[in-house]
Formats: structure tokens, C-alpha cells, sequence
């Protein structure tokens, strides 16, 4: 799964949303996040997200913002 991380905060662009197949965007507090469950690993996004946001889950990084991730998606 890709994973949105802290470069998305207070960011205003929906570039990726509008290109995930999947629909598997949600709003968070104050930046967007991925399903987890529902992403496909496409990889269509990552180049889309101006601040860079969105890396791949297997970066090490990433580990603590999928929970976040997860958090916020789950609760739409
Ligand atoms: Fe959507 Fe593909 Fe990005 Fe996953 S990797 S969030 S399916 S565009």
C-alpha cells in the first residue's frame, strides 16, 4: 500500500485523489490519508503529489504514518 505522509499537511492540491482508480482517498484532520485496505498499489499517485507525499509502505518512514493513515480512513 502507498501511505500519505507529513509533507500533505495543510497541503491544497488533489491531484492524487483525482487520479487513484480505486477512490481510496479520505479527508483527515488536516491532510488527506490512503486506505490501507482498499489501495491497490498502483503507484499511479506518487508522481502526482506536488510536496512528494505518498511513498510506498515499504519505505521506513512510512511505517508510522500508515496508522494514520489508517486511523482517519476508518473513520469514514
Ligand atoms: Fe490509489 Fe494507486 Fe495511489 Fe493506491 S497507489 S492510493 S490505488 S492511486
Amino acid at each position: 500500500t502507498y501511505v500519505v505522509t507529513e509533507a500533505c499537511i495543510k497541503c491544497k492540491y488533489m491531484d492524487c485523489v483525482e487520479v487513484c482508480p480505486v477512490d481510496c482517498f479520505y479527508e483527515g484532520e488536516n491532510m488527506l490519508v490512503i486506505h490501507p485496505d482498499e489501495c491497490i498499489d498502483c503507484g499511479v499517485c506518487e508522481p502526482e503529489c506536488p510536496p512528494e507525499a505518498i511513498i510506498p509502505d515499504s519505505e521506513q518512514t512510512a511505517e508510522a504514518w500508515l496508522e494514520v493513515n489508517r486511523d482517519y480512513a476508518d473513520k469514514w
